[in-house]
């Protein structure tokens, strides 16, 4: 069942309730109102007739019928008969004797309101004092026909009252829900037509900024992040595509080369050095495509422990010297700490080996000196380590997108790279819920400062 269906019902159910009970009470009051007022008539009734019998002695029985017949206050089939004190009837209105039990007549001799309804006959008694102090009983009855009619009417009219409310509170609510639902219809048909291929589309806002406007709100936010991710996913294939290919064609151009003519043993030795290079440069590259890649994927795979930074930067600026000898890298503190502990962080080691060599690397590689400076410094609740060079530095422009994949800056275009190392730093350093951030300025150098919570 969808929701302007159940909408509809309910509204529906809530309303016919409502309805049906103020129609009942209606009906019940009306009715209780009616048989007071016919109770209080036949009374009067009574009371008239009794009064007649004994003020106008010598009244004759058909006489007091041709009063009661041409009487206004006339009711229907009535009659009226009344008891003396020894329950023998003195005057009875009507063809036949109303007979009643003499312990009723004695109730209501004593004065005990007497009420009852026999079919559609309605009975009232009542005790009466005559002139000679005798207990006379009077009883009257008669139909109430005028009133029951009424009564019909009223229920004739409550009851078509009903059913039609009930069709235009079916045939309102089922706008009303349509009405109300139409954003949703709408969401719904616009959602339905967004895939991959126009996945830059976005939901028409409503002009009310009601519920489903923040809904369609939301998921324009979504779609965004959605395509964003999207495009990168997208750049990022086809750079990494990108720059496997070229290596490749230049092992194929190198190899084709030497294959066209007969070479000395020196010239097949320097191809095969050239090719040795380019694959060493591929290796690096899917490398840190891969590392990149699985960093995404799980970040829970790296297993924790502690470490002290000041070794984990000795190490890594070995293993770089050991790769790139001209590199001039100087490590130095702020302070000798009291407490070996205070160098420790949370982390795991070859990962993060890997983002200072990336670092130290940057830094050297980019500056014409190549030397870099690395300064480690031990705050209460934080390590901060400093990566200065004095290198080309870094654009304005370019500085909001060195740590995407593949993303290399203008000014270093001539210096062989990737674009990976940085963005892969990151990742490295945001897992060890550490923090990177760069100042730069075109020729004058870059500072990287990487902080970690320490782990004391
Ligand atoms: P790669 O160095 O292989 O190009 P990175 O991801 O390490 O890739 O760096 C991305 C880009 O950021 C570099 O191409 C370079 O333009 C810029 N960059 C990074 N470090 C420095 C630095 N220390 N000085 C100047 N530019 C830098």
């Amino acid at each position: 069942m969808n929701i302007r269906l159940r909408l509809t019902l309910l509204f529906a159910v809530l309303v016919a309730s409502i309805m049906l009970v103020f129609s009942l009470s209606v009906y019940y009051l009306y009715d209780q109102f009616r048989e007071q007022e016919f109770n209080k008539r036949l009374q009067e009734k009574a009371k008239t007739t009794v009064r007649l019998l004994e003020d106008v002695s010598g009244i004759t029985e058909s006489l007091l019928h041709a009063i009661d017949r041409n009487n206004l206050t006339a009711m229907f089939r009535e009659e009226v008969t009344i008891y003396d004190a020894q329950n023998n009837i003195v005057y009875d209105s009507g063809k036949e004797p109303f007979r009643i039990g003499s312990k009723i007549l004695q109730e209501i001799r004593e004065g005990k309101a007497f009420r009852k309804q026999e079919g559609e006959k309605e009975i009232v008694g009542l005790r009466y004092i005559d002139k000679r102090k005798e207990v006379l009983v009077v009883i009257a009855y008669a139909v109430d026909l005028y009133g029951f009619s009424k009564l019909e009417r009223l229920r004739n009219i409550l009851v078509t009252g009903w059913v039609i409310s009930l069709f235009v509170v079916l045939f309102s609510g089922w706008f009303f829900a349509g009405d109300a639902l139409r954003p949703v219809s709408e969401i719904i048909a616009q959602v339905k037509n967004i895939s991959a291929r126009n996945i830059h589309e976005r939901l028409t806002i409503g002009r009310e900024k009601d519920e489903l406007a923040q809904l369609a709100i939301t998921f324009n936010e979504l779609l965004a992040r959605l395509e964003d991710a999207f495009n990168s996913q997208r750049s990022f294939v086809s750079h990494a595509s990108h720059e496997l290919r070229t290596p490749l064609a230049i092992m194929m151009g190198q190899l084709g080369v030497s294959l066209m003519q007969e070479r000395t043993g020196e010239a097949y030795r320097d191809t095969i050095k050239e090719t040795i290079e380019e694959v060493k440069k591929m290796r690096d590259l899917v490398n840190g495509l891969l590392e990149l890649a699985r960093l995404n994927d799980d970040s829970s795979q790296f297993s924790a422990r502690p470490l002290r930074v000041d070794e984990l930067l000795w190490q890594a600026r070995e293993m770089l010297l050991a790769h790139s000898p001209d590199y001039n890298i100087h490590i130095e503190f702020d302070q000798i700490p009291e407490e070996e502990e205070a160098l420790e962080i949370e982390g795991d080691a070859s990962l993060l080996q890997t983002a200072f060599i990336n670092l130290m690397g940057n830094g050297c590689k980019y500056s014409e000196d190549h030397r870099i400076n690395v300064t480690l410094h031990i705050q209460e609740q934080a390590l901060r380590i400093c990566f200065v060079d004095y290198g080309v530095g870094i654009a304005e422009k370019d500085l909001v997108h060195i740590f995407e994949p593949f993303y290399r800056a203008e000014a270093t275009q001539a210096i062989k790279g990737h674009g990976v190392g940085l963005a892969l730093s990151e990742r490295i350093i945001k897992l060890h819920r550490g923090d990177i951030r760069v100042h730069s300025q075109l020729g004058v150098g870059t500072q990287f400062i990487v902080t970690f919570e320490s782990i004391h």
